[in-house]
């Protein structure tokens, strides 16, 4: 029986135009499903749109339109932004397709029919953005209070009304069950932790229908009701493989083996998803994966601090296989990661036109110009070193399949890049420019050239999942029609090269002008945001810290004051607001020793609780403790202070880097 694959991206709520978000989504599911179906596995990949509820029939409203021809506009523009990035999805589903409404109301009556949905009378507050009842006090001053959110705090509405109930508090137990028995259901392990937690700490009946709205699904048999727009949201995953009708063949799809969610859609995803299914009796997906943010500058991107990544911006500049890349290799997957333009064309210039691109160039070049282009077969000279090379491929190989197995992209692509390093020193170490001048030397070119070639060739078929432009025109240079994705990379040999003849070979990866593109850039841009150094951690986050480091006389110190103070990257665990303080944060940070440490930043205005959770940062470990605001704090986290009013940015890191190392 072939294997089969089954993912899908959030259906993105069309309240917003596409950005930075949703394409990282949909190219982390795109590079996925390309991975599978590369290896023989039988894939589908399901994206979308969520496009019921008040806030969308607001809007329309605002636009002088009904409510699905404003909504086609906004779709269109997805489809467009996705076709531009060049997704390979299956299945486009929209909650306003027909048979969607259709398999909703049959999931809706299959749930009521089991006793789980019941009618009764709501109030309380509901927050309009996150589309959520909420649980917040009320103000003394019977002004709305603020949605209880982290990443949303906009004030909430008072809602009283009848409305359909789900048992959702039937459900503790099982889902807590279901958590023990499959580890696996929620990733990583720092969200399964807070959905546990949240679930023990008591789950009370979810209102599931709303009377007032009029954009939405209607209650079976009850059509002056509308359904919970998250009831026929989460749905899609499963109408889209089981009520399509044209293909029945679809069902073999379900369970879904990965949901790919961004953390803010955790809960409705991994508390009343499984629930509504485990309700229907229907089997639970396999894996809820949740990724992190992008930030922008070690902040979190928006309109207003006018530091968001433009996706027409990086499209006009920039090849969309470089976003990828991007992407994939510079935010761990799972924690939150860092946009800038001068970042990303660092990478670009370092991994892709220095590594990747001046490998295969000067490779193919180099068979060109010795060997007419023929690919030389290898001889026994240098045999040595070239089992070396062989065997490290081989172990480069295996690292990219176990990670991206496991999703942690960067992690595999660092095996690949570590071995183009490899093979460029096996290069420059034989210098086949030397040998080309020597007849005698020619069974060593020979070997030589052949070795680097079978490398590049196996580079080119592992990437083709996350490259897939840059990897065909590498192909096409390599002398092989097609394209790489159709080889399975368990069935490669490029022991056959040898007699091979290569295409015609120009630069694939072409070396930015990074200070052209940026000025570009920033005549399009109003506000361009800027990179975070680890290498000046100088200013602090709180001003009743600033004199711990403060040079004196004539400004300079010598090295062993700065060896004075011990830096040290740490891992954020947990992070809450303080009570009756708009500015501090309290955090456990991992710094590498036995205990977390109890630190206090006065970072709460620009940093949520939310973001902070995961990321790494600096710390000065060797800090004195002090008591802030009552509690105690072992140590500070550093951060670079800008603008007049000194606004906090983390220090942070492009690389990976592990607990506890100490900054130098
Ligand atoms: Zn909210």
């Amino acid at each position: 029986m072939t294997e089969r694959y089954y993912l899908t991206t959030p259906i993105y709520y069309v309240n917003a135009v596409p950005h930075l978000g949703h394409v990282y989504t949909t190219l982390i599911a795109d590079t996925i499903s390309r991975f599978k179906r590369q290896r023989g596995i039988d894939t589908y990949f399901l994206t979308g749109t969520d496009e019921h509820g008040d806030k969308i029939q607001r809007e329309a409203q605002a636009h002088n339109l009904a409510p699905k021809d404003h909504v086609d506009k906004i779709v269109a523009m997805f489809k467009k932004t996705f076709e531009e990035f060049g997704f390979e999805y299956n299945h486009f589903i929209r909650t306003t397709d027909d048979y969607h409404e259709r398999g909703v109301q049959d999931l809706w009556r299959t749930v009521r029919d089991a006793g789980y949905i019941y009618k009764g009378q709501y109030e309380g507050w509901f927050c309009h953005f996150c589309q959520e009842f909420v649980t917040v006090e009320d103000n003394p001053d019977g002004t709305p209070p603020l949605c209880p959110n982290d990443w949303c705090q906009r004030p909430v509405e008072r809602v009283a009304e009848e409305s359909y109930f789900f048992k959702l508090s039937e459900f503790q137990d099982k889902l807590l069950e279901h958590y023990e028995k499959h580890p696996e259901f929620i990733r990583p392990e720092i969200r399964r932790n807070e959905v546990i937690s949240f679930v023990k700490s008591g789950l009370r009946d979810l209102s599931v229908s709303r009377v007032s709205v009029k954009w939405g699904i209607p209650v079976p048999d009850d059509p002056k009701h509308t359904m919970y727009v998250w009831f026929d949201a989460l749905s899609n995953y499963w109408t889209a493989v089981t009520k399509r009708g044209e293909d029945e063949n679809l069902s073999r799809f379900w369970p879904a083996d990965l949901h790919l969610i961004g953390k803010d859609i955790l809960r409705f995803h991994t508390v009343y998803w499984p629930a509504f299914l485990l309700a229907a009796g229907i089997p639970l997906p396999k894996t809820v994966f949740s990724h992190g943010f992008w930030l922008s500058g070690g902040r979190k991107m928006s309109k207003s601090l006018g530091n968001g990544i433009d996706i027409n911006v990086l499209l006009k500049h920039f090849k969309r296989d470089w976003v990828r890349y991007y992407c994939l290799r510079e935010m761990v997957f799972g924690q939150d990661g860092d946009f800038t333009y001068q970042a990303f064309i660092d990478r670009v210039n370092s991994d892709l036109a220095k590594g990747l691109g001046n490998l295969s160039s000067r490779v193919l070049t180099m068979i060109g110009n010795y060997f007419g282009g023929v690919i030389p077969a290898a001889t026994d000279e240098g045999k040595a070193a070239a089992d070396e090379i062989h065997n490290s491929l081989k172990s480069a190989r295996e690292r990219f399949e176990n990670e991206f197995q496991q999703l942690s992209f960067s992690r595999g692509l660092d095996a690949i890049w570590e071995f183009i390093a490899v093979v460029d020193k096996y290069i420059s170490d034989n210098a086949p420019w030397n040998l080309a001048k020597d007849e005698t030397k020619k069974p060593l070119l020979e070997t030589v050239l052949n070795t680097s070639v079978s490398a590049l060739y196996e580079i080119t078929v592992l990437l083709a999942p996350v490259m897939p432009d840059a990897t065909e025109t590498i192909w096409q240079q390599l002398g092989f029609d097609g394209t790489p994705a159709s080889v399975n990379p368990s069935t490669i040999d490029s022991a056959k090269l040898g007699g091979h003849k290569i295409g015609s070979v120009s630069p694939v990866f072409p070396r930015l002008d990074k200070e052209k593109v940026m000025n570009e850039i920033k005549q399009e841009t109003p506000e361009v945001p800027q990179e975070t150094k680890a290498e000046a951690p100088k200013a602090e986050a709180t001003k009743p810290e600033a004199a711990a480091a403060k040079p004196e006389g004539d400004g300079l110190i010598d090295i062993t004051d700065f060896a004075k103070v011990d830096l040290r990257v740490g891992l954020v665990l947990e992070a809450e607001r303080i009570p009756k303080s708009d500015k501090l944060l309290k955090m456990k940070i991992d710094i590498g020793e036995a205990q977390p440490r109890q630190i206090l930043g006065g970072i709460a205005e620009y940093y949520t609780p939310e973001q902070m959770i995961g990321r790494k940062v600096v710390i000065v470990a060797n800090l004195k403790s002090r008591k802030l605001r009552g509690f105690e704090s072992q140590g500070m986290i550093v951060a670079a202070s800008v603008g007049d009013e000194g606004s906090p940015v983390l220090a942070g890191f492009h690389e990976e880097v592990p607990i506890g190392a100490r900054l130098k």
